[in-house]
């Protein structure tokens, strides 16, 4: 065999092509060689995907520490994204996080229907939450 021939691998796998096209066209912007395979028929029909062992991201060999790198830099701006940026309305202060209200944020009327339907009122209702403060926003 030619080792001057560069090897190609499977990067990762994707059931759905969208990921797997975001991902491809992250690299290519980075300038790393890949390729998708199985795609069109993972895109015929996702249960197909399963089938064909999900969407396949090729890369050379040679790229693959560059290519894990730039992914855990974009999953850590992702993180990035999702936390902060975020302010308190009352203190200011950006230690804020989101999650379901603790406040029963219900009327009459909500609980009144809520009751003649049997529905449970106090579905979470996600709300930013301010750990300076305690103010729910
Ligand atoms: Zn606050």
């Amino acid at each position: 065999m030619n080792p001057d021939i560069e090897k190609i691998i499977v990067f990762m796998t994707f059931d759905k092509p969208i990921e797997a096209n975001i991902i491809m066209s992250k690299l290519e912007s980075n300038g790393i060689n890949c390729f998708l395979s199985d795609e069109n028929i993972v895109s015929i029909n996702l249960l197909y995907s399963n089938a064909v062992g999900g969407i396949k991201l090729h890369i050379f060999e040679k790229d693959l520490i560059e290519a894990q790198n730039l992914l855990m830099e974009l999953n850590e701006l992702e993180v990035e994204k999702e936390s902060g940026k975020i302010q308190c309305p009352k203190c200011l202060s950006y230690n804020v996080t989101k999650g379901p209200s603790s406040k029963k944020r219900y009327g009459f009327w909500t609980i009144l229907i809520s009751f003649l339907f049997f529905i449970y009122p106090f579905k979470t209702k996600n709300v930013y939450c301010c750990f300076n403060c305690g103010n729910e926003f």
